[in-house]
């Protein structure tokens, strides 16, 4: 199965993929996961994205769109793929109409005071991404990670100045998404509020899975 995952930030989508992925064997395909490690890597796509990710602002769209389309090539996404956090514009929405047809768009709904809350108290595993919260979803060792025993750290994205970008970015250009995907007949709307095995469980329920 084709998937987009779109939502806000900090609706879960990274979280909801992960249990995902278990149950429909598709590859994981985040982009904010391809940017953080090209950064990481110090590579020449990481230094050049690195500012632009700490603002809060989107990648340009001639790059994530070749980035995705070679990723999609791969032979683990000949079956299907999740897609999150692409595409976040309508031009990518149209670029990758060119060369996948999805099946389903998954729109994570949840409000903004729940963003907040949830964004602010986010840790990353530096390793492998693996997501975590201080609240709702706490690693067993405080700081490390429980999949992989790396280190955690708040994402220069998840500070307050950076996260308000976020939302404004996402209203401005990726919820126009919503009504693209809706007129197409492919969008199933999930509540994103409830905790992560609530929101995997009715997932499934509106997938039919
Ligand atoms: P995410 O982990 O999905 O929240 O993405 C983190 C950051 O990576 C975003 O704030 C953008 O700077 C960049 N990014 C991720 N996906 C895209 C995309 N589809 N288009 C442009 N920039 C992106």
């Amino acid at each position: 199965m084709k998937l987009i995952f779109l939502g806000p930030p900090g609706a879960g989508k990274g979280t909801l993929a992960a249990g995902a992925v278990d149950i429909l064997k598709v590859p994981h395909v985040s982009t904010g996961n391809i940017f953080r490690g090209a950064i990481a890597a110090r590579s020449e796509l990481g230094l050049r994205v690195k500012s632009i990710l700490d603002s809060g602002k989107l990648v340009d769209d001639e790059t994530t769109v070749a980035l995705v389309r070679e990723r999609l090539a791969g032979d683990d996404a000949s079956g299907g793929y999740i897609l999150d956090g692409f595409p976040r514009t309508i031009p990518q929405a149209e670029a990758l109409a060119g060369f996948s047809a999805v099946d389903r768009v998954v729109n994570f709904d949840i409000p903004d005071e729940a963003v907040l809350e949830r964004l602010g108290g986010r840790r990353t595993c530096k390793n492998c991404g693996a997501l975590f919260h201080v609240l709702f979803g706490k690693p067993r060792r405080e700081g490390f990670c429980d999949s992989c025993g790396g280190e955690l750290f708040i994402r220069d994205d998840d500070r307050e100045e950076a996260v308000a970008e976020r939302l404004e970015v996402y209203r401005k250009q990726t919820a126009p998404l919503i009504g693209y995907y809706r007129k197409k007949g492919l969008l199933l709307d999930v509540d994103a509020r409830p905790g992560a095995e609530i929101v995997l469980e009715n997932f499934r329920k509106v997938l039919g899975i």
